[in-house]
């Protein structure tokens, strides 16, 4: 029988093992993992630190670092990923939410109240993770999201239901706004915009796990803001904003279709990393084609 290991050995074992595979994270990525099987979190595991672990624990470690020392995001492993400070579940029909997403809830958190009643509408709304973000710290907002993919929907509404929100966030399947008639405050949208060049050399973890359905923004990658921009103005209320994700070389062509859809105010914000990464536009509180 194999020694009985220490919780802060398991550890050690785990961070090794996932260097040696070439993960750059271990040691984060060590501590996840024990927090997932452990339900200890960081600070716990080193209250823990001398406790002798089961062989269930030690044998769940083990077959999660087998899984990932293969390439398996661990998000993908745990099913679920952490976006704004809240768990979503996802799968393989959903993209995993991206932490430069997080922009957007700031954003839509920045230019409201929290007693402040609004309404949100996100175009692609893969694992519901904007919406719901928005709704968890905005208790008198409203939303609607929606996706093509049925699958990424069931997800959207299992989300939903965990965060309590499900009675606020309408889910509806369809090919963006087509069939939307409601005007909106925000309307929000995270879309496929890889081009095909980049497609073709995605790194494994993203190509591998997440949908290319929820990637391919068609040959030039701006095939989505191509169809989201026409129905913009019919989708929000007079004053009401637009704030949409891009690709880091994407401003110039998408400013200029929202411009094209009379959007005004229009301003392009980087992430964290000095990249574009949004843009964002006002529709104009008054026609400005006034006689
Ligand atoms: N809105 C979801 C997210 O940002 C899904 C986006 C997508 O599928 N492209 O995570």
């Amino acid at each position: 029988m194999s020694k009985l290991l220490t919780l802060s050995e398991l550890r050690r074992n785990l961070s090794r093992q996932l260097l040696a595979a070439g993960i750059e994270a271990a040691s984060l990525e060590a501590s996840l993992i024990l927090e997932f099987i452990t339900q200890l979190d960081r600070s716990e595991q080193i209250l823990a630190a001398e406790d002798v672990i089961s062989a269930a624990t030690a044998k769940k470690s083990n077959d999660i670092v087998e899984r990932r020392i293969t390439g398996e995001p661990l998000d993908h492993i745990f099913g679920f990923r952490e976006f704004y400070g809240f768990d979503f579940r996802i799968n393989k029909h959903v993209l995993s939410p991206r932490p430069e997403t997080e922009m957007i809830v700031d954003m839509v958190i920045g230019k409201t109240d929290k007693e402040q009643k609004f309404t949100v509408l996100d175009l692609g709304t893969g694992s519901g993770a904007i919406p719901i973000s928005i709704l968890k710290h905005r208790p008198q907002a409203k939303g609607a999201a929606i996706d093509v993919s049925p699958l990424a929907l069931e997800i959207a509404a299992q989300n939903a239901d965990h965060h309590k929100v499900a009675e606020r966030l309408h889910l509806i399947e369809g090919n963006w706004a087509d069939d939307i008639q409601t005007q909106f405050d925000f309307v929000l949208s995270n879309p496929p915009y890889i081009d095909k060049e980049h497609m073709e050399n995605l790194p494994r973890d993203v190509a591998d796990y997440d949908p290319d359905l929820a990637l391919f923004g068609g040959e030039n990658g701006l095939e989505c803001y191509e169809a989201i921009s026409p129905q913009l103005s019919h989708l929000l209320v007079p004053g009401g904003q637009a704030i949409l994700e891009i690709g880091y070389n994407q401003a110039k062509p998408v400013i200029s279709l929202l411009k094209q859809a009379a959007l005004v105010d229009l301003q392009v914000h980087q992430d964290l990393a000095g990249l574009d990464r949004i843009v964002s536009g006002r529709k104009p509180c008054e026609a400005s084609t006034k006689i």
